[in-house]
């Protein structure tokens, strides 16, 4: 392959750009692909391990922007944290490796607003198509596909208490989140094998096939998209320009992508020039429409076995489990700290579940950056379908500027009412007795707060739970940045796929979702070059 020139370049290597540059790599006409990455070509041994997860997540690193946010008004003007995975693999490489989709509403959703070719009937095949679930393969699930999609290895106890707390607080058990029902509590499904961590990454460009066709650009930052009038002919890549033959593809998440469109000129004018950057197309939305899941996280001090802390215990148990993990991979080091969860809803009237639940083996305060010397517990709940709307813009001129990240969270009051709604039923299922049995103080407050007091708990501690999404959103309207099938409007030869481009977010975790939206993507590309 030409080291300047490609057929596609692809910008990004998380879920939904390895799906891209390895489906169009694979096509008949073997297309040559360069897919770009700003960050490292394969993973740290930290990735790797899933429990690793507790050290990628709090701090930048190799494999983690660590971006924050500006300050929220909400949020008692705090910054919120913005944790990012860089790398081939991208956010697979520190996610927490649960495997959900959402629900069928959301992308029938999604059709309803004229995205044409997205409604659950569309969707589902590809879900299917894209895992290789150890329970095998039915109307629901696939296997083959190039995601593992396995039950824990060795979930603890206290995640098992925690269902059966749920449980006792009338939440129906669910143990497939993705299937025919999303709706109850359980154990979650992880992207592992044989209890390590599969990132995207792995899955699917190292499963062994050869690929001379596709070449793997990492430690390269884009800059720009490069045009040739109106139709998109290259990347400028560090000093380098790379050529695109057919189309440009750009898959840098949900805040990449705005980020690099607006360096490449696309996007909301005056903000452009304001940092002197040439306008080519005037998109209002580039940036818009920022969802995420606002998440409140009730920590509690619990002494028992099987869960987490900064301290001498767990570190021994740590150092004890490493021979369990490397021979048969089993054991606390295969733990995504998030074992345990479900969709709940807010109350009866509600038609489907507006809540979700994340159960960790240990505390988390402030994404795991503020550590205590105790063992504990902590129950996430987040809005699943938010109605608050922020924005991403530029940081500077460069890429290398961290974005201005604005998920204006809480803006809608309806989204504090649902949070708090959410915060009383983790009261109430903490308080049930399966987990009552193990006792425990809570970190944050008393325990007890009222309705008043557990707002100001919100205000000074939600955050996200890693889902931005929307920011170059897909639609049948003039004004969304690319079109049903993920063209950017104005521009030829030039697409977006990724979780950015999620009209609506969707009611669950997004790696399944934008790997999804990677294989739709690399479909339509090779379908609207045949003749
Ligand atoms: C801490 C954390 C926990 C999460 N937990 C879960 C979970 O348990 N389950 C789940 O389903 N989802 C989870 N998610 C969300 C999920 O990982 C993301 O939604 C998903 O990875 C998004 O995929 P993407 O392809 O859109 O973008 P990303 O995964 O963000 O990848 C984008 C890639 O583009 C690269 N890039 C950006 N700009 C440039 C540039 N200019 N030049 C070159 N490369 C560039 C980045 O370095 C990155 O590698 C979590 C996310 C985080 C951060």
């Amino acid at each position: 392959m030409d080291k300047e020139e490609a057929d596609f370049i692809v910008v990004g290597a998380g879920p939904a750009g390895c799906a891209v540059a390895a489906r169009l790599a694979d096509a008949a006409d073997r297309p040559s692909v360069c897919l770009v990455e700003i960050g490292p070509a394969t993973p740290s041994w930290l990735s790797r391990v899933p429990m690793g997860i507790v050290a990628l997540v709090p701090w930048r690193g190799r494999h983690n922007y660590a971006y924050q946010t500006v300050p929220q008004a909400q949020l008692d003007g705090r910054r919120g944290y913005v944790p990012r995975g860089r790398g081939v693999g991208g956010s697979s490489l520190i996610n927490a490796m649960i495997c959900t989709r959402g629900q069928p509403q959301d992308y029938d959703g999604w059709a309803a607003l004229g995205c044409v070719g997205w409604s659950w009937r569309d969707v589902l095949p590809v879900f299917r198509r894209i895992e290789d679930n150890t329970r095998g393969a039915d109307d629901w699930h696939g296997t083959g596909g190039p995601l593992p999609v396995s039950d824990l290895r060795s979930p603890g106890p206290l995640s098992r208490a925690f269902v059966e707390a749920a449980v006792q607080c009338g939440y129906p058990r669910n143990d497939d989140f993705n299937g025919p029902r999303q709706e109850g509590v359980g154990l979650y499904q992880v992207f592992q094998r044989n209890g390590r961590r599969v990132d995207a990454g792995s899955a699917y460009l190292g499963d062994g096939k050869p690929r001379p066709n596709l070449r793997v650009l990492a430690g390269a930052p884009a800059r720009r998209i490069m045009f040739d009038g109106q139709r998109a002919s290259g990347v400028l890549v560090g000093e380098r320009h790379l050529r695109a033959r057919r189309e440009v593809i750009v898959c840098a998440g949900a805040i990449g992508s705005p980020q690099l469109l607006m360096l490449s000129g696309i996007g909301p004018a005056a903000h452009l020039r304001e940092l002197g950057i040439a306008v080519l197309r005037d998109a209002p939305d580039v940036g818009a429409h920022l969802q995420d899941h606002v998440d409140y996280t009730a920590n509690l001090r619990v002494r028992a076995d099987g869960l987490f802390g900064t301290n001498p215990a767990t570190l021994a148990r740590l150092t004890g489990s490493i021979g369990a993990y490397r021979r048969r991979g089993e054991g606390m080091l295969t733990s995504n700290a998030a074992e345990a969860g479900g969709f709940i809803r807010s109350g009866p009237q509600v038609e489907r579940p507006d809540l979700q639940l994340h159960f960790c083996i240990g505390m988390v305060d402030d994404h795991n950056r503020r550590m205590h010397l105790a063992s504990g517990l902590a129950l996430h709940v987040c809005v699943l379908r938010p109605a608050s709307r922020g924005c991403v813009r530029l940081g500077g001129a460069g890429v290398a500027d961290a974005p201005l990240i604005d998920p204006n969270f809480l803006a809608e009051p309806q989204d504090m009412e649902l949070l708090l709604e959410g915060a009383r039923i983790v009261r109430r299922i903490l308080a049930a007795p399966a987990l009552a049995a193990y006792g425990g103080r809570a970190l944050h407050g008393t325990g007890s707060e009222d309705d008043e007091g557990l707002r100001a708990l919100i205000r000074a501690h939600a955050d996200t739970i890693y889902h931005p999404v929307g920011t170059c959103r897909m639609g049948a309207d003039a004004g969304a940045v690319v079109d049903p099938r993920l063209r950017v409007r104005g521009v030829q030869g030039l697409r977006v796929a990724d979780a950015s481009i999620m009209p609506t977010l969707v009611s669950g975790n997004t790696e399944a979702p934008s790997a999804m939206i990677g294989e739709m993507a690399a479909a339509f590309v090779l379908a609207d070059q045949r003749p």
